[in-house]
């Protein structure tokens, strides 16, 4: 007891002396060429970080004129200055399929595997530049994300901040691993749940371990010959955004074919992931209700050079010609893009390979930034913390050398990391 009291009287007496200097020093003014504030650029811009919050964004010549000497300033000539980027969809106890596939990632690697494998692609992921990233399913590793978010966030490991699924949901025999002999029971990627009774309680328990958000597959490869085909019913569908709704959770889906897409949309789900067979009529659906397209581009581009595309040699296969198609049709319908690679499927620390392939199928440089900070911002409900240079924001903040707006493979020039008012070193 006593010595507590003693420990106490010596942590308020340092916090009193201390607190002049520490003050001070938790001032930085941060002077690049230009901002890009999550929506438009601006040359001359400087940003001031006040402990682990945006105070100020605006002219240098104005933020200078009231700057205390005690601020410390660093100097980023030839740079952008960008809020810390957002992963809008990556799997981070997943790794590259051409390293082990996914069945085996699944069945024949332990979560103490699993888990130390993530603590290393969180901090790959951070040092990208992505301060923020939305995990949506640790396929197969049960929840083991509620942990590694709580490390991150205790400043054990470093990461992103994360937005977390845990298990993700899936209708009952329609995922994976499948292909076994039928009287064998396997671990799925995700969890199976069917019905009125089971979606609600597995939905809540979900929530109550940790999930951020529920993920579904609104479609996966259970077809009749193999190809993606619906899952849950509209119904069942309704019933899980519902649950998740009323405990202030938003539900994303997974899905690919227009029926697929259709029901969940029609049910309330936020996001739609990957949408690659969507159609005019979809597009405008999701207009209407406001839902975000994760188009996933990456992914489908490693798995088809995993199954042996040459790409840049060989021509584009079928399935990048309809994506590509897609893409553009998708741009044009006004219909609001999340930045986000599936990652996992490809290497962490390698997010911004979606950013570069957006725009090589033909989005602007300058939306898909737009994309990968305000808009997923907006999209995950994480505006009033994240995704713009704002005063009040966290200083979750982003430089790289030269202007990605103009060059998007700039972003990968990464000058400084900041999460929280701290550099990453
Ligand atoms: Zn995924």
């Amino acid at each position: 007891m006593r010595l507590h009291f003693i420990n106490r009287l010596i942590l308020f007496s340092l916090f009193v002396t201390g607190s002049c200097s520490l003050l001070a020093q938790s001032t930085v003014y941060l002077k690049p060429a230009r901002v890009f504030d999550g929506e438009k650029i601006f040359e001359n811009y400087g940003v001031l970080i006040k402990n682990n919050k945006i105070e100020n964004v605006g002219l240098q010549t104005t933020i200078e004129k009231d700057l205390d000497k005690d601020t410390r300033l660093i100097d980023l000539k030839n740079c952008t200055l960008l809020p810390g980027l957002i992963e809008g969809h990556t799997h981070l106890f997943l790794h590259p399929y051409n390293e082990t596939p996914w069945d085996d990632q699944v069945l024949k690697e332990s979560r103490s595997y699993r888990t130390a494998r993530a603590v290393t692609h969180a901090e790959k992921t951070l040092k990208a530049g992505f301060t923020t990233a939305r995990d949506l399913g640790t396929e197969g590793a049960e929840f083991d994300d509620v942990g590694l978010k709580r490390a991150i966030n205790e400043n054990i490991i470093p990461g992103p901040r994360l937005l977390i699924a845990t298990k993700a949901l899936v209708a009952t025999g329609s995922y994976a691993p499948k292909g076994f002999a039928s009287e064998i029971t396997l671990p799925q990627g995700a969890e199976e749940a069917d019905g009125h009774d089971d979606l609600i309680k597995k939905v809540r328990n979900q929530i109550g371990k940790g999930a951020d958000l529920i993920k579904i597959y609104a479609d996966y490869r259970w077809g009749l010959r193999g190809e993606a085909a619906p899952t849950f019913t509209v119904d069942e569908i309704k019933l899980i955004v519902a649950t998740a709704r009323s405990a202030g959770r938003p539900t994303v889906a997974h899905a690919s074919t227009p029926e697929g897409m259709r029901r969940a949309i029609e049910a309330g789900v936020e996001t739609i992931e990957h949408g690659d067979n969507g159609t005019p009529e979809i597009w405008k659906l999701m207009e209407e209700k406001n839902v975000y397209l994760c188009p996933t581009l990456a992914a489908g581009d490693a798995i088809l050079q995993y199954r042996g595309w040459k790409k840049g040699i060989e021509p584009d296969p079928e399935r990048v010609k309809q994506k590509k198609q897609t893409f553009k049709e998708i741009l044009k319908s006004g219909v609001k893009i999340c930045m986000g690679g599936d990652v996992g499927v490809f290497a962490h620390g390698d997010n911004a390979r979606e950013m570069e392939m957006m725009v090589e199928y033909g989005m602007q440089p300058l939306d898909v930034l737009k994309s990968a900070t305000s808009i997923n911002a907006d999209a995950f409900h994480i505006e009033k913390q994240v995704g713009r240079i704002k005063p009040g924001l966290l200083a979750d903040i982003l430089v790289v050398e030269g202007n990605p707006a103009q060059n998007i493979q700039a972003i990968r020039n990464i000058k400084l990391v900041m999460k929280d008012g701290k550099i990453i070193e």
